[in-house]
């Protein structure tokens, strides 16, 4: 079998910050390309400067290495799509297209691009939301990864790409700032909670929302891209499932470390955006099809980013 190389859009983000040391491990650190606008972090010596919204300089890397798998990270989260949809579409949208367009070109064996539970509104249901219902997102960052989800399919239909998506709920990380999400509360907390300071939380005490520890993220993530071709029965994208709180309960689950720390909620405009996702998900699909399951619930989440960030 011949050896698989791996381009990372938007590597320096807070999912690709850590996927990029685990890649590496699997793969072997020459055979994995880190790009995004600019380095930023431990991206290491392979790296390229990379728009992902530039199908021609996408098309130079993925010739200069012969690269045959891309993780597709670049994108603009929720909260900041939000302050300009127009430029949030586009860069969503085109950089998407282009690592698409890029697969049936070049022939990759596969390509990664992660969905969000932002894909759903509030048409869908809100507990225990099922892998096929109404979506009918109210962010522009929704109806860009709606629109994604449609595309991804479209080209598995059409040119057999090998197209593989997880719907991620918010993702909690130790390794790197989130870049923008309604769910950077969580990271936020625990980073105030470290450096000794109380914390304002933009949602409301009581706001339920499905989220997940990113060593569950990468796994899962590495778990879907390695499962055989034939057990991959969704190509728009899986949902997935970790565990769902509220900022109340994780102030409280961090409490059992830092009973000093304290939360006050100021709820802003993101209020409405987590109001309009669902409370739960329902992954049994993924379950069922490439044996997913969680590790980390709320308080195990919490020794570990305690652990990590102490
Ligand atoms: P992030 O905002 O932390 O990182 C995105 C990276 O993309 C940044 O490093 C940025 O510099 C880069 N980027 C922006 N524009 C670019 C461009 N034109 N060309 C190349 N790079 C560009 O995002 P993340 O949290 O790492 O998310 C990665 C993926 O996972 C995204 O598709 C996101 O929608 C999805 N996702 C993330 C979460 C989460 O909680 N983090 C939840 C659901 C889905």
């Amino acid at each position: 079998m011949s050896r698989e190389i791996i381009l990372v859009t938007g590597a320096c983000g807070q999912i690709g910050t850590a996927l990029i040391p685990l890649l590496r491990e699997l793969y072997g650190r020459d055979y994995v390309i880190a790009s995004d606008l600019k380095a930023s972090g431990e991206v290491g010596k392979l790296f390229e400067n990379l728009d992902a919204t530039d199908g021609a300089a996408l098309s130079a890397i993925i010739s200069k290495y012969g690269v045959t798998q891309i993780y597709h990270l670049a994108a603009v989260l929720s909260a900041k799509a939000e302050a300009d949809p127009v430029w949030a579409w586009n860069l969503n949208m085109t950089s998407l297209l282009n690592i698409l367009e890029a697969g049936r070109i070049h022939n990759l064996d596969k390509v990664f691009i992660p969905s969000s539970i932002a894909v759903f509104g509030e048409t869908a249901p809100d507990f225990n939301t099922p892998q096929k219902t109404f979506l009918d997102p109210a962010t522009i960052y929704g109806v860009s990864k709606v629109a994604g989800e449609k595309l991804s399919y479209y080209y598995h239909r059409k040119y057999n790409l090998d197209v593989r998506s997880l719907r991620y709920p918010g993702i909690v990380s130790y390794q790197s700032l989130p870049g923008g999400g309604t769910t950077d509360f969580a990271v936020d907390m625990y980073l105030k909670a470290v450096s000794q300071q109380n914390y304002i939380c933009y949602l409301k005490e009581d706001t339920r929302l499905p989220m997940m520890y990113i060593k569950d993220a990468l796994r899962a993530s590495l778990e879907l891209m390695e499962a055989s071709e034939e057990k991959i029965k969704i190509r728009s994208s899986y949902n997935l499932a970790g565990f769902s709180l509220t900022p109340k309960e994780l102030c409280d689950s961090i409490n059992l470390y830092f009973p000093e720390f304290s939360c006050d909620f100021q709820p802003d405009f993101r209020q409405v955006i987590a109001e309009s996702w669902p409370k739960s998900i329902d992954d049994a699909q993924a379950r069922a099809d490439w044996n997913w399951k969680p590790e980390f619930d709320l308080h195990s989440m919490t020794e570990d980013m305690v652990k990590y960030l102490s």
